[in-house]
């Protein structure tokens, strides 16, 4: 599936070429001030003109995606919205206060197609890309309704980023723009589940983000039961492709592993990624599995996590279990659209 926003993107010039109506130069910056500012109507771009507010309703239309259900933590604030697309298709975005600043989880696919066998988003394959402006349209929507800046964004929401390549690097230029919601590629995180031919092609882009790795296995058997993709890439090769990152960017690469109950959580396990990740420079972050009432896993033990903690900590590698927001509001992504679907 190939779908990029140039076939929607017109230049105000264009515009003004195909109405016969004069649009200056200067309400480019107007108007792009009002589309960072977040707008569900051309009426509401103030300073701007009715003759030409006309002309936009007419050749253009605004992605900002709306509001359609929002899900407030009574435990620590965290915010889970699910978003309607101009399309009637809806993702989930989720909202959180941390001390390092505001974060959001966007989404950068409706539905996705890698089927790991854990997860809510892909319970229904892939409909469709998200343009660059409806991932950018999430962050803009959430600061507007929070009436907050948002300063970090993570894009470990629904959808393999990897895998809608050419409209994730466009909404990273957008987001970055110093006119725009200007947020540094330093603040932001792409997960994927390993496409390594992907992962290559952002190493060599050299930019600034973090890649978050979902590893979930350290042996091939392992990964494959758990995850398709590494029926096509296996591990040996995504991890020459961890280390080719890391070398060409010099960042460190945040590992994740979801664990599960009897699946991935021994002793054994532990050793393994042990000696996987040996020498590299990275970081593993533990999340106890979310349980997902369409798949038949469980989270693991307190008493497995902690040991699987001990257990790389003596390998000299750092790991965290990462702490649950927004608990009360099934906060983990995929899984109020999934509601949302089968009503
Ligand atoms: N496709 C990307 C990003 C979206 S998923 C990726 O695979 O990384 C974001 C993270 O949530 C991934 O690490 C994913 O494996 C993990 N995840 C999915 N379902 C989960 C569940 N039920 N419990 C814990 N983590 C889960």
């Amino acid at each position: 599936m190939s779908q990029n926003s140039d076939e929607l993107a017109k230049t105000l010039q264009e515009i003004s070429e195909k109405s016969g109506v004069k649009i200056e130069k200067f309400r480019g910056g107007q108007i792009y001030g009002w589309l960072v500012k977040g707008v569900y109507s051309f009426d509401e771009m103030l300073n701007v003109p009715k003759s030409i507010k006309n002309v936009l309703d007419e050749y253009c239309f605004l992605a900002l995606p709306q509001i359609e259900k929002k899900l407030v933590s009574k435990i620590d604030g965290t915010v889970k919205y699910l978003f309607r697309l101009h399309d009637g298709e809806f993702v989930e975005s989720v909202f959180m206060r941390y001390e390092h600043g505001n974060t959001i989880c966007v989404s950068t696919q409706v539905g996705c197609r890698m089927g790991c066998t854990f997860c809510a988003s892909t319970l229904t394959g892939l409909t469709r890309n998200l343009y660059p402006s409806e991932i950018l349209g999430q962050v803009i929507a959430a600061m507007r309704d929070m009436g907050e800046r948002i300063s970090n964004i993570v894009m470990m929401g629904i959808g393999e980023p990897l895998d809608n390549y050419d409209n994730v690097m466009k909404f990273l230029e957008l987001v970055n723009d110093e006119k725009g919601v200007n947020i540094g590629h330093r603040h932001i995180s792409l997960s994927t589940c390993g496409l390594c031919d992907k992962i290559r092609q952002l190493a060599d882009e050299k930019k600034q983000i973090t890649l978050s790795l979902s590893l979930h296995a350290s042996d091939a058997e392992t990964r494959k039961k758990l995850m398709p993709v590494a029926r096509k890439y296996d591990l040996d090769e995504l991890i020459e492709s961890c280390r080719y990152y890391i070398n060409k960017t010099g960042r460190r690469i945040s590992f994740e592993y979801a664990m599960i109950a009897g699946e991935n959580d021994s002793h054994a396990h532990a050793e393994r990624l042990g000696n996987l990740l040996s020498g590299m420079i990275c970081h593993v972050n533990l999340i106890p599995l979310n349980d997902v009432k369409e798949r038949s896993y469980t989270k693991s033990s307190k008493k497995a996590i902690e040991d699987f903690v001990k257990i790389l900590e003596k390998k000299h590698i750092t790991a965290t279990v990462r702490r649950k927001l927004g608990s009360d509001i099934n906060a983990s992504c995929g899984q109020l659209r999934a509601e949302n679907e089968s009503k």
